[in-house]
Parts: C-alpha cells; structure tokens; sequence
C-alpha cells in the first residue's frame, strides 16, 4: 500500500521556523514524512535531525558543510542529495509531491521558491523576502506550475483565513497588526544608543535574530505590507498597519460594509506553520492555548514614524514598485547584518537603506537572473556604505 503520509521538504531546518516545523512533524507522525531538509552551517544538528526522522535526502548550504558531513556523519553520506541549488534540485525530483516548507532567512530563499513552485510543488513560505524580491516571477512560477503558496507569516496566514469562503469583491482595507517591537516606548531620539542586546530582546515572539531586528525596525511590517500586495492582490493604498502590542489579533480584513473580520491566537509561530501544513485546514492542537478570559484588554495604535522611519521607506518602495522593493530588501539585509556584527548602530539602517534606493535602479526584474544580479549591485552599494558608516 503507498505511504499515506505527505512528504515534506524543510528548507533552514534549524533555524527558528525549522524547529517549530520539525516541533508539529513529532506530533504528527502519521501525516507526514519529512522527506528531505536542508541546512547551511549546522551539520550537526542536521545530522541530528536526518537521524530522528529517518531522511532520506540532505542538503548542505556549501562543499565545507558537505565536507564536514563526510568526516563527521560517513553513515549519512549515501543520503547526501547535494550542495546549494543543485542539491535541492535532487531533492524536488526525490519527491516529486511534496510540500516545501520555506524558512530560509533572506533573498536567498527566492531561487528555491520559484524551482519548487515551477516544478509544481505547493510551497509553505514563511521566507517573506523570496516574495519581496521576486514579486510577479514568483506569483508567475506558481501558476506555471499549478502550484500554491500557503503563507507561513501569522498575519499574512490570519488574512488567508478571515478571506476564507468570502469573494475578494467584498475587501475593502487589509489591517496588518504589528507588535511595534522592543521600542515602541522609546522616544525616537533615543533610538540611536540602543544596544543589540536590547533590539534583539522582543517583547512577544521568539524568533531568529534578523527578523527580530526587522521587527524593531518595522522594516518586518514593511516587508509584510508587499507580501500582502502580492498575495492577495490588494493596492497599497489598502493595505493598512496598526500597531497591537498584544500581538493576539494577528491581522484583519475590513469589508466593503464595514464588518471586519480577526484572526487570534497566542503569539506561537507553530499554529500558523501547522495551518500551512495542512494546506488551509484547522487540525487539533494544543500547541499554544489562549484563553479569552485572561487576555484583559487588546490595545490598537498608530505607528509614530519618527520612532518607524523603515515602515516608510517600505511605503515609499513599494510605491515605487518595479525593482524598488528587491534594493530596499537588498540594503536590509546588509544593514541588519551591520547591526547584528556591531559595525552599525540601530539608526543607521534606515540611512543605509534610504541611500542604497538612491545609488541602485528600480526598473523591473524580468528573470530570476536578472533579480539575483540587481540584488547584488544593491548589496555592493549597501555593503560600502556600512563599511563607510562603520569607520566613522
Ligand atoms: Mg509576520
């Protein structure tokens, strides 16, 4: 009899979402097989993982990484599907209905993103920069494939679910809630002396460290406000963000009456994993009760951009559309990575990003190639001036 079981193919396995991911896989082991993952650096735990879950198809982010398996993990090597792309390439043809479970961090999950959706894969993506930076070829590459997309990202998942059985004729206004990060009592004009410890000290989530700095940022909100323009197909102008600091409303739909829709939930990254495993069912699971009558009060308040300058630059590139958001995805991303090795402070990511939009293009993208060759110009760009910034 065929394996009854969906197979599943994690990308970033030991990273934050990975482990959530892996986390609902236990408490599901007759619905799914885990039937490839991939990690960078993290051999061992890679390694680890393969061993529990009895996977048949690894892939290492470099040759060091494969080098590292063969001497450390020789038993594992007959399951070794390759390095990088290639290697997840074997992987997708391994298995050839699986679900891809995306939680790479970065644009470097795009390329991953649009070889599973081309080749029909349904793809759970919590890598919401794949969707920033690639924008229509990735949308493109899903109906090519006849493949869908199940977001992993709780508001972008709370939305899918409010729109559920509704005609998109009827949405008037997309509420995205955002927690408003580690500062969101600060004065603005202290923002410049935070330390890392305090901008990686978010109050409601546990997350990996660059979505967490995205998250102080509200550069995580912008990102978020082009994934829901692309998903959804809903202008900028319709798209609004309001700042919960609860983060138990994980987003809203506004009708064309004014009836609104929510989604709640506890602050846990695995009920919305799990909605996307399911492919849009609600499964039973006690991962991360909530209770009603202990919630006291949800709170709702506008974003202050003087103490949020990264939210508007979002605005302003998604405006701009074209290559815009890919640059500002681009600058991000080696801002943030200033910020994390302490060569930046806090502020200088919203001027490393405002001058990378400035110095790179913003025409189009028309091909995979194309995006992967602007993003790194506007790496090279944003990489100079954080060397530059980090002398001063
Ligand atoms: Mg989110």
């Amino acid at each position: 009899m065929a394996d009854p079981r969906l197979p599943v193919l994690l990308l970033g396995a030991t990273g934050s979402i990975g482990q959530s991911t892996l986390d609902l896989l236990r408490r599901y082991p007759d619905r799914f097989l885990l039937a490839g993952v991939s990690a960078r650096t993290r051999i061992d735990e890679l390694a680890a993982i393969a061993r529990e879950f009895e996977t048949t198809a690894l892939v290492v982010g470099d040759e060091a990484g494969a080098a590292r398996l063969t001497a450390t993990h020789p038993e594992l090597v007959p399951r070794l599907a390759g390095v990088g792309g290639a290697g997840f390439e074997a992987m997708l043809e391994g298995a050839p209905s699986a679900l891809v479970v995306n939680g790479l961090v970065g644009a470097v999950g795009l390329q991953p993103t649009l070889m599973a959706l081309e080749r029909g894969h349904d793809v759970a993506l919590a890598n919401k920069e794949a969707l920033v930076v690639g924008g229509e070829l990735v949308l493109d590459a899903a109906r090519r494939g006849g493949a869908t997309l199940w977001p992993v990202d709780s508001e972008h998942s709370a939305i899918a679910q409010c729109l559920r059985g509704n005609p998109r004729s009827e949405l008037r206004r997309i509420w995205l809630t955002a927690s408003g990060g580690p500062f969101r009592d600060h004065e603005p004009e202290s923002l410049g002396s935070v330390t890392l410890e305090e901008i990686l000290d978010h109050p409601n989530w546990d997350m990996g460290p660059k979505i967490t700095v995205d998250s102080a940022t509200m550069m995580n909100k912008g990102l978020e406000i082009i994934e829901a323009m692309l998903l959804f197909g809903t202008p900028l102008a319709d798209v609004s963000v309001v700042i919960h600091r609860q983060s138990i409303v994980h987003s809203m739909i506004e009708f064309v009456d004014g009836s609104f829709l929510a989604q709640l939930g506890a602050p846990d990254m695995r009920i919305p994993i799990l909605y996307a495993l399911s492919r849009g069912e609600h499964w039973e699971c006690d991962v991360a009760p909530m209770d009603p009558l202990r919630l006291g009060r949800l709170d709702f308040e506008a974003p202050d951009p003087r103490r949020y300058p990264c939210l508007e630059l979002a605005r302003r590139a998604a405006e701009a559309g074209g290559g815009a958001p890919l640059v500002l995805n681009a600058a991000n991303e080696a801002a943030v990575a200033g910020v994390l090795d302490s060569r930046l402070s806090f502020m200088d990511i919203p001027r490393i990003i405002e001058a990378t939009l400035a110095r790179v293009s913003h025409a189009a993208v028309r091909s995979v190639e194309e995006a992967l060759e602007r993003d790194r110009e506007a790496r090279a760009h944003a990489a100079e001036l954080v060397g530059q910034r980090a002398r001063t």
